[in-house]
């Protein structure tokens, strides 16, 4: 056989790519120690509570998980104040954005509408589900225009994705007006609200839906395990879902896709509350500084709620990022997100913002 017949949109996709390694790095440019700042993941590392269990746990690494992780389920149940049956979890987020998008929407009929730019992931599973993508710019201040969204909906719309603090602007928006755009949606389409970030906004209250979605039936919300609870290697993520919504996602996703590792890190994750509170404030204390000493530098700096910081510098972005990755900092250039003049860096301990800092300092006016 010289082809295979795979659908054709496949063959517009590359294989996802992060870039050189930390090893491969340190080897290029001769350097002994690498900071990376490029994927918003936690400045403290892995909560301690979460590698105890994830040692503890090992000799079960033989077993298959309880299908559904019901024990994790009843924890964020308890943990976030909603209902039980309204939790399905994942292989990351990304699993319950994708499979959200292959449940959802016919492929040929129904469409798809976000902001431009916006996390890919929204993106390319709806390519690959063989769906519409469409996108309403962001304002200049990367805020969001309801109305220009609105007007991509019509009644084959299914989902309305927006993420809240956004990605990688770090723009936030409080709950009273997603209520009102869930309010303003053609009948047949979802809001999935993306909170991936949430737990870094100043005044997370006033900003999620989590405890909403038993009272709304077309809102959705998706949490990672990725960011605050500094389990991104282990690949979890969930799903606060209306009842109808959850109990067909259930019916679909494969039963073992959360491992028992990430399930027991999870748990115990939850319960660390000291490193919970520690990060938050050094994630806070970090995003003061650096909003301060990047507009300090002449760069344009977006106002952020989550743990990142986007910012134009005033420089070329591309040799300003390639420079810092020569002095052994990888932060984030926003090509791919359509902004070339942009780049995102994730915020670090003191130590490694003060680095990050001094770098650029010397690349600016070096
Ligand atoms: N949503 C947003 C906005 C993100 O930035 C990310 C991770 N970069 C995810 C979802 C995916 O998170 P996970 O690691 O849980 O798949």
């Amino acid at each position: 056989m010289s082809e295979y017949e795979v659908v054709p949109q496949v063959k517009d996709f590359q294989p996802y790519s992060a870039g050189l390694s930390i090893s491969e790095i340190k080897e290029k440019y001769g350097l002994s120690q690498v900071l990376k700042m490029a994927s918003n993941e936690n400045p403290l590392g892995t909560p301690p509570l979460a590698a105890r269990a994830i040692s503890g746990y090992a000799e079960f690494a033989f077993r298959y998980p309880r299908s559904g992780n019901p024990r994790l389920c009843s924890e964020l149940a308890s943990f976030l104040n909603v209902d039980r049956e309204s939790i399905v979890p994942g292989n990351g987020s990304d699993e319950i954005i994708d499979l959200l998008i292959r449940i959802l929407v016919r492929p040929g009929r129904d469409n798809v509408c976000a902001f431009s730019p916006c996390f890919s992931i929204y993106a390319l599973q709806s390519r690959l589900a063989g769906v519409e993508f469409r996108q309403a710019p962001l304002e200049e201040n990367m805020s969001f225009d309801w109305d220009k969204l609105l007007a991509l909906t019509d009644e084959n719309t299914k989902i309305v994705f927006v993420t809240n603090p956004d990605n990688p602007s770090g723009h936030c928006v409080d709950s009273r007006e997603l209520m009102e755009l869930s309010r303003r949606l053609p009948p047949k389409a979802v809001l999935i609200l993306d909170e991936a970030y949430v737990d870094f906004a100043s005044d997370m209250q006033n900003i999620s839906l989590a405890t909403r979605v038993r009272e709304l039936a077309n809102v959705a919300v998706i949490r990672t395990f990725s960011k605050m609870f500094g389990l991104a290697g282990l690949r979890l993520g969930y799903g606060i879902l209306p009842a109808k919504l959850a109990d067909y996602l259930r019916r679909v996703r494969l039963p073992f896709s959360v491992n028992i590792l990430a399930q027991e890190a999870g748990i115990a994750a939850l319960r660390d509350e000291f490193f919970y509170q520690k990060t938050r404030e050094t994630v806070l204390a970090g995003r003061e500084y650096l909003l301060r000493e990047l507009s300090g530098l002449g760069c344009r700096v977006c106002p952020s709620q989550a743990n990142f910081i986007m910012f134009t510098p005033p420089a070329d972005a591309r040799a300003v990022f390639e420079r810092l990755l020569a002095r052994g900092i990888i932060i984030r250039p926003l090509k791919s997100y359509g902004l070339d003049d942009s780049l995102r860096v994730s915020i670090g301990n003191k130590r490694e913002n003060e680095s990050f800092v001094s770098a650029l300092k010397g690349i600016i006016h070096g």
